[in-house]
Order: C-alpha cells, then structure tokens, then sequence
C-alpha cells in the first residue's frame, strides 16, 4: 500500500490488518447462514420507510458461529499482536461465557456506546472489545449485506436511498470514494461492506449542504486521500479521490490504514467522535 502513496504509512499496522482482513474472508468462506429466509420485498421496503433493513428485519446471528469468530479473532491477536494477547484471551473467555441475545443485538447494530459500557463494567479495554466484536459479527453482516444487495434493485437504491447510513445494517459511513468513471461520492460501511451514492458535498453528520463550508484537506500535493471537513458541526469523513490514485480493492482496510488522515483531521480541529454528534 506504500508505493501507491506519495508519503509512508505504518507498514505494521497496514499489515496487521491485511492479514486480519484475510482471516476476515476465510471466515465468510465456511458460513453457511439462512439467506433465503430475507423477504424479497425488504429492500423496497427499505426505500418506502427509509429505514435500514436491519431496523424493519430480524437479522438472524448465530450465536455459536460468533462465539467461535470472537475465538479465531482472539487467537489471530495473540499470534499477531502478542502486547495485547493477555487481554484479548480474557475478552474471548467473556465473550464466550456471556454471549447473549442483548450482546448480539448490540453486535448486530454496533452500539459502540453500550458495547463500551458493557467492556467498562468488566474491567475490559474498550477499545480492544470494540475491535473483536466488531471482527467476529463482520463474517455474518457481509452474508447478510451481500445477499439483500442480491435481492435488491441497486439502480433505484442508489437513486432513492440518499441517507448517511447504511441501507442494510445502519451504521454510519467509516470512508467515501469519489468513483474513478463519474467523480460520484459513494459511501462504505465498515461493519457490513454496503456501498450507496451520495451527494458530493453533503455533510453526513448534520445535513450541512454549504460548498463554502465544507473543506478538503490534502496532504501536500497528495488528491487521492483526502479528509472532508464540516465547517457546521466539525465532522469530518475521510474520502478517496479514485481519479488521483488506485482503485482501492477492500475499503475496510482503507479506512483501518488511514490513521494518518484522521490525524490530519484532528490537527485541523475536525472530528469523528459519533456520539457526541448524535446527542448533540
Ligand atoms: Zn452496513
Ligand atoms: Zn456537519
């Protein structure tokens, strides 16, 4: 990923998520999940509420096939990451003790702020429970997602579906590409790997559609990765310009591997911290 960029980026941890994005794949490879049990009309229903489909539908989470990802994720750390082994094998063992219908909800919706609560009470580093769960519910949500975008007629989703959050599962968009044939801004969702249209200059945080007060920010000469700021409520999203660079194949590792964009956001006074967003 270097050499595709004009400055370094840490090869570590660039690495650290390439392998775990490969474990990420093999995991998809042995699910086998109910998919034929999603109704035909959800993605219809979807635009006419305007709702995600995770809202209007019971995904279903196997609970067992989670406990053992939360395992494979644990172990992967271990090997990969062996400062933090100690405290992901403790999280595996409460993960696999206490896997209930409340924590696969929260898993299903990616509730950072209850799930961190949840990590907090049991004497867990949040960040690194926010980390595995995120990776052991992700097999399970990109079936899910990849088969309502199976069942769906993406022309009319694109039109109509021009919300900040995910059709499928709801979350907010982690990163944006301007894609390389039209310069369209289209979102990605980390937590189940749906991509929709979105207008270009439109914050997703507040709704602020100003051109003058949304900013792009480069570094130096670099238009490929870019932050857009918003000058109303601060947030900002990072964004890959595709005329300017490569075609970027997992959007997932993109937005883990750009920490130096959300750095450079930061410098320029922007930030990300959703739930402060969403309350205020
Ligand atoms: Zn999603
Ligand atoms: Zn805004």
């Amino acid at each position: 990923m270097a050499t595709r960029r004009s400055f370094d980026i840490d090869e570590n941890i660039s690495e650290f998520f390439r392998e775990l994005s490969k474990l990420e794949d093999e995991m998809i490879n042995e699910l086998q999940l109910p998919v034929a049990s999603m109704p035909e009309s959800l993605p219809i229903t979807v635009l006419e509420e305007g709702k995600s489909a995770a809202e209007l539908w019971d995904v279903f989470l196997d609970k067992e096939v989670f406990k053992q990802h939360a395992q494979k994720i644990a172990d992967f750390i271990i090997e990969h990451r062996p400062s933090a082994a100690e405290e992901a094998a403790k999280i595996a063992r409460i993960i696999t003790a206490g896997a209930d219908e409340e924590m696969l909800e929260h898993a299903i919706y990616f509730d950072a702020s209850q799930l961190s609560d949840y990590a907090i009470q049991h004497g867990l580093s949040a960040g690194l429970f926010l980390l595995m769960i995120q990776n052991a519910v992700q097999p399970q949500m990109r079936i899910w997602s990849q088969h309502f975008r199976q069942i769906a007629d993406l022309e009319s989703l694109n039109q109509k579906w021009r919300q900040p959050y995910c059709p499928f599962c709801g979350q907010r968009a982690s990163i944006s590409r301007l894609r390389k044939e039209d310069g369209v801004r289209v979102m990605f969702c980390a937590h189940c790997f749906m991509e929709w249209e979105y207008q270009h200059l439109l914050c997703s945080y507040c709704g602020n559609a100003d051109p003058e007060k949304i900013e792009i920010i480069s570094i130096g000469n670099d238009r490929f990765d870019l932050i857009y700021g918003c000058k109303e409520c601060k947030g900002y999203l990072k964004t890959l310009n595709e005329k300017y660079g490569y075609l970027p194949e997992n959007l997932w590792l993109e937005s883990m591997c750009t920490f130096f964009l959300d750095l450079l956001a930061e410098e320029h006074g922007y930030s990300n911290s959703l739930e402060s967003k969403l309350v205020s």
